[in-house]
């Protein structure tokens, strides 16, 4: 392996086994009464998860940038796991950055686009402070932003284990709500998709020349 810049992504939770059995939380799926979903009406968050991420991956490797998925393609692997996967290949790497990409739910029919990193001031605030702006230049006309400016810049603060336990700038994405029936169907779109992915691209790319 060279010494070069090397993006970790992070699909969040497990998927759909061989037998198309949800393999995670029963809290990370919700059951809609209309539309059209994975398996019919139900959205599975770990499902999605793994669109976007392949889709990162996938506009990352025709620009010849190195990336390692650190989550199973279905299983939900222990969070412990992906963050030594990312924590070893970093040492190998010159710079390197962390992105673990969810799906939010409320319970209480809340909408919108979170970006969350560690409390307190960090080398993950600039980069997650990128991203913010650049999925709200390109989709800010059709989603909800949820920024919290309480302290200066966009992103929400939380001890996310992955984000806490990563030795590398790490930000992790809650993208609208899958519980919310017209965020869900925002992220049934593959446009609304390939922009949340453009924009991930453009804050690697910004962070990876910084
Ligand atoms: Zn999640």
């Amino acid at each position: 392996m060279n010494k070069s810049f090397l993006v970790f992504l992070d699909a969040g939770h497990g998927a759909l086994d061989a037998k198309g059995n949800y393999v995670t939380a029963p809290s990370k799926q919700f059951q809609h009464t209309q539309g059209v979903f994975h398996k019919g009406s139900w959205f599975y968050e770990g499902v999605w998860d793994r669109t976007l991420t392949n889709r990162v991956a996938s506009k990352l490797a025709q620009l010849g940038i190195d990336h390692l998925i650190v989550s199973h393609e279905y299983l939900d692997t222990p969070l412990a796991y992906r963050v030594d996967m990312a924590n070893w290949y970093a040492k190998r790497a010159s710079k390197s950055l962390y992105i673990s990409n969810h799906a939010n739910a409320s319970g209480a029919n809340a909408r919108g686009f979170e970006v969350y990193t560690t409390p307190g001031k960090t080398g993950s605030d600039a980069v997650a402070e990128l991203h913010y702006n650049n999925v709200k230049e390109l989709l800010g006309n059709r989603i909800t932003m949820r920024p919290d400016n309480s302290d200066g810049d966009s992103d929400r603060e939380a001890n996310f284990y992955v984000i806490r336990k990563t030795v590398m700038p790490a930000f992790l994405v809650e993208h609208l709500f899958f519980d919310n029936f017209e965020d869900a169907k925002l992220l049934m779109d593959d446009e609304i998709v390939d922009y949340f992915a453009e924009a991930q691209v453009r804050t690697i790319i910004q962070y990876m020349e910084s």
